[in-house]
């Protein structure tokens, strides 16, 4: 097992979830059919999202809205102080 985002290759932080595996270290997941990252990125705030999970862990978004440019000037902004 291996994760496509950080190269993790640790076992012990490594989790098989059946169609993924999840990554302790970094928080993505990998797709067991292709070997990819299983994350997407996030339409309001751009960064990348777990596919399953209900909200975005950047801006918590809980749908799949766009933002709009402004909207995303201001989260971009938010997110930037906070480091993500
Ligand atoms: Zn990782
Ligand atoms: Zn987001």
């Amino acid at each position: 097992m291996r994760c496509a985002n950080c190269g993790n290759e640790d076992p012990e932080t490594l989790w098989d979830e059946g169609e993924t595996i999840y990554c302790s270290s970094c928080t993505h997941r990998t797709r067991k059919t292709d070997y990819e990252d299983d994350s997407v990125q996030c339409p309001y705030c751009h960064r990348m999202r777990d596919k399953s999970a209900m909200y975005c862990r950047h801006c918590n978004a809980s749908d799949w809205n766009p933002s709009t440019p402004s909207e995303f000037e201001e989260i971009d902004n938010i997110l930037n102080g906070i480091g993500y």
